[in-house]
């Protein structure tokens, strides 16, 4: 685990991320983003920038669970949640998440499956 700096469309968190997290955060351009990692959980991020503030807080956003949805959105990939990460004063946004299933990982519940 290490700490990074996550960009949002409205500041950025400081979180611990595996390395598999980073790679994912990692679109190639110097930056880390926030939103392709998935939710994060509130104790692995320890701070936040909000833009409308303009300052930095010593404590994780704020999550906005916008929506809790099994939305189909192609074949194999299912949207399962929506949310925000807000700043702790304004409410803000400071960045997006969004939660994805693969429908074949909760196939794998179905083994008991009876076989002809
Ligand atoms: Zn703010």
């Amino acid at each position: 685990m290490a700490e990074f700096k996550l960009q949002g469309s409205g500041g950025y968190v400081i979180a611990d991320l595996t390395e598999e997290q980073a790679k994912k955060a990692d679109l190639g351009v110097g930056k880390l983003f926030l939103a392709p990692i998935g939710k994060l959980e509130s104790e692995k991020m320890s701070k936040h920038y909000c833009n409308n503030c303009e300052a930095e807080f010593a404590n994780p956003p704020k999550i906005h669970l916008e929506e809790n949805t099994n939305e189909q959105v192609a074949d194999n990939l299912v949207l399962v949640e929506r949310g925000q990460y807000t700043c702790e004063k304004c409410n803000s946004i400071i960045g997006e998440y969004r939660v994805f299933k693969k429908n074949d990982e909760s196939g794998e519940a179905g083994n008991a499956r009876p076989s002809e």
